[in-house]
């Protein structure tokens, strides 16, 4: 079993915390991936759970990595991670689900040879944002600073506007990007033959969606999961907290449309957005007790307000 401490380890959270106080003082594990880690989690995805968790999609011919660990110390243990899991001969794709630093700052650790694939929006955000997001991240613990040291804003070899599917042999990875969620560029990947989802931080187990980016909002976030949910995969492989079924999409729609049901009806009575983020936490806090990362809704709630449409 996981520990409750992995679950709330998510760059939600890393990015709430005043002060950059240690990630291992607050329980939340390592920024150095484990090499070595590695299992199976479905007939042709493994995982390595950590921050964030890292999966490895093995076809017969090819080899996908999804995210890359804080800075190029991470890639290259995930590189030689790949080439263990992986047949003779394989080549080797590397794509993120967003631009946050745990996902994207490790590529300069990936040898010459990875073909690296992202959806335009993502690289676009990657390069307006990410070299501040890595400042950020530096000023959270001396280790990370380290592990951030010198990161590259990775290009991409193969941009796509709404999906792109790899056939890596006896098993296709269908990327697909479907609009504004956590970030403006989140990715989720398909993997029919094992009907597993991944759903970086879209599609989360008990985790309190992080409305990060200015544009983004809660409807926006509803509108993304609209999409996914026809999807039906028997399985959700998250990037932070435990892996779980298809259920996990309902879950994550639930939370969403009563955060943001209670917002607009509040708004609509001309509540102020501090009262509202205040009685709304105050509720979640009961109601979603087995949650982690709640110090996130009112920052949903002032997304929600501030949403033009509504
Ligand atoms: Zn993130």
């Amino acid at each position: 079993m996981r520990k409750a401490g992995l679950t709330a380890m998510t760059c939600a959270l890393l990015l709430a915390m005043a002060g950059g106080r240690a990630l291992a003082q607050q329980g939340l594990g390592e920024p150095v991936l484990k090499e070595g880690s590695a299992k199976k989690i479905s007939p042709h995805v493994f995982e390595i759970v950590g921050f964030p968790n890292i999966f490895f999609v093995i076809g017969s011919k090819a080899t996908l990595v999804v995210d890359t660990g804080l800075g190029a110390r991470n890639g290259a243990i995930l590189a030689r991670e790949a080439a263990r899991l992986s047949p003779k001969g394989a080549k080797f794709y590397l794509t993120t689900t967003h631009y946050h630093p745990e996902h994207a700052s490790g590529q300069g650790g990936f040898p010459a040879g990875y073909t690296v694939i992202r959806n335009r929006a993502q690289q676009a955000e990657l390069e307006a944002d990410g070299p501040r997001m890595n400042v950020r991240f530096s000023g959270f613990t001396p280790e990370i600073k380290d592990l951030l040291q010198g990161a590259v804003i990775g290009k991409a070899d193969v941009l796509y506007d709404s999906d792109y599917t790899l056939d890596l042999g006896g098993v296709k990875a269908k990327m697909m990007f479907f609009g504004t969620a956590h970030t403006l560029g989140d990715e989720l990947i398909m993997i029919p033959e094992d009907s597993a989802l991944i759903s970086g931080d879209v599609v989360q187990n008990h985790l309190s969606p992080n409305v990060i980016c200015d544009r983004c909002s809660p409807r926006q976030w509803l509108l993304v999961l609209d999409k996914i949910a026809p999807l039906k995969p028997r399985l959700v492989f998250p990037d932070h907290g435990d892996i779980g079924d298809g259920a996990l999409i309902t879950q994550e729609q639930g939370f969403l449309r009563d955060l943001q049901t209670q917002a607009m009806a509040l708004k609509a009575q001309g509540v102020s957005v501090e009262d509202a983020s205040k009685r709304i936490s105050e509720a979640f806090a009961v109601k979603y007790s087995g949650w982690s990362g709640l110090g996130n809704v009112p920052q949903s709630v002032q997304r929600a307000y501030a949403d033009p449409v509504g």
